[in-house]
């Protein structure tokens, strides 16, 4: 459930708040997250709820099946979200509670199993928590090899290739289109994104087919994606005009965009989730919803503003920029109202020089790598929550005592950050570490 954090961040603030006003009315639960992790005969459910919530359970034959009712529980948990891979579960879905306040889960088995329910109390680490072990009494030998290390959430990133079929984009003087320079580019930047563990790469388009500007974004809501990166190249009436440019969404078109999005009313109770039950009128479900949208677009377009920035510091070492700060337009790829999203472009396809730089593939390998780090830096700095990166975060200790036969290089690898940056942070020039003497670790 990595779909807006921030927003969902603002309205447990908001429903705290709400809640703590309003101290007679009764919140209903809320299920935040369910992760299964399979591990040979057994697979374990965690239910991230957000608040103590009871619950009862009993199991139905022929087909089998878990069902578990929680109690004064919503239901407007996805289960479309969570990634299965156990080979007990074929399914998990909703179901008609008894009563109506409650929430019934059923979960379809593929074969009888032992299940055993608790309730975990909330940590320093984590908050209320419902665990499900489902045991698999006759299990099949599995090759023990098939238990693929468990990968948490990943950070997904959108790459856009601008234009596309029908629409070419600017043509440069030798005939090249953009839009297969775009498609070039985002390809390289695909494969080393998902060469990285935590990170994915979703494409909007993979060949030369036309997608419209006003879908692209969609990608991005759909997929509850981190970061949305569209990559075009320039063009001007003269052939003079040269360099990179990085864009965000302008002030004026997120406002508008908003509105357009709070017309949309039942909009606002999904927004709001559960605190939309607490609320419980009209006015003050669009007042609260539209203050959270604000927050989170907001915040979305202080994340892009970031990460711009971040890229123009990377290009910059590969090409000239012709705009040397992020710059704001009105860019209908740019709307998705939850994703951060930022559009490149990666110089002018009209100026001769970087036509053929641009018909050069290890130019466009080099751009792409830019883009590639600073995308990871922007992720490992401030990773979104509940991801694999922001666990590794969490988990880092902060200092490290060096042993007999480690070099400076090896932790660099052994704590995935960069050898630069181990340096910087210890005020170390070459490889020479001593023995005893204790590192700084940086976060990424
Ligand atoms: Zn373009």
């Amino acid at each position: 459930m990595n779909k807006n954090v921030v927003a969902c961040k603002v309205v447990s603030i908001i429903l705290a708040f709400f809640v703590s006003l309003a101290s007679y009315a009764q919140a209903q639960s809320n299920i935040t997250d369910i992760r299964i992790s399979p591990n040979n005969e057994n697979t374990r459910i965690v239910i991230d709820v957000s608040q103590q919530t009871a619950y009862s359970f009993f199991t139905l034959q022929s087909p089998e099946r878990l069902v578990v009712d929680f109690k004064n529980t919503n239901r407007e948990f996805n289960f479309k979200t969570v990634d299965n891979t156990s080979n007990l579960i074929k399914k998990m879905r909703h179901s008609r509670p008894k009563l109506a306040t409650d929430m019934r889960m059923v979960i379809e088995l593929n074969k009888e199993v032992n299940s055993e329910l608790f309730s975990l109390e909330p940590s320093a680490d984590f908050g209320h928590r419902i665990v499900i072990d489902l045991k698999d009494p006759n299990p099949i030998a599995v090759a023990t090899n098939k238990a693929a290390p468990k990968r948490d959430k990943d950070i997904v990133i959108v790459i856009d290739a601008g234009h596309g079929g029908v629409d070419p984009g600017s043509i440069g003087p030798q005939g090249t289109y953009e839009k297969n320079i775009t498609l070039s580019i985002s390809k390289m930047l695909e494969k080393r994104i998902n060469d990285e563990p935590g990170l994915r790469a979703v494409m909007t388009r993979t060949g030369d087919y036309y997608i419209s500007p006003n879908d692209r974004p969609d990608f991005a809501t759909k997929e509850s994606a981190d970061l949305l990166v569209s990559i075009h190249a320039d063009a001007y009436s003269s052939p003079q005009p040269r360099g990179g440019s990085v864009w965000v969404l302008s002030k004026g078109r997120a406002d508008s965009e908003l509105g357009r999005l709070l017309e949309r009313t039942e909009r606002n109770s999904e927004l709001l989730g559960s605190a939309a039950n607490v609320i419980g009128d009209r006015d003050t479900e669009r007042y609260f919803a539209e203050t959270i949208f604000n927050m989170s677009m907001d915040l979305s377009r202080a994340s892009s503003y970031d990460v711009s920035n971040k890229v123009i510091k990377e290009m910059k070492k590969v090409t000239r920029m012709h705009k040397k700060t992020p710059q704001s337009a009105s860019f209908a790829v740019l709307t998705a109202p939850e994703t951060p999203s930022i559009l490149v472009e990666v110089g002018f396809i009209s100026n001769p020089q970087e036509e053929k730089n641009l018909n050069w593939r290890a130019y466009r390998q080099q751009l792409a790598d830019s883009l590639f780090k600073s995308i990871k830096l922007f992720f490992r700095n401030a990773p979104p929550e509940g991801t694999l990166w922001s666990i590794e975060r969490d988990n880092q200790p902060k200092q490290h005592k060096v042993k007999s036969g480690e070099s400076l290089s090896l932790l660099a690898k052994r704590y995935n950050v960069d050898l630069d940056r181990l340096r910087e942070a210890n005020g170390i020039k070459g490889d020479l570490v001593r023995i005893g003497q204790v590192l700084t670790i940086p976060a990424y």
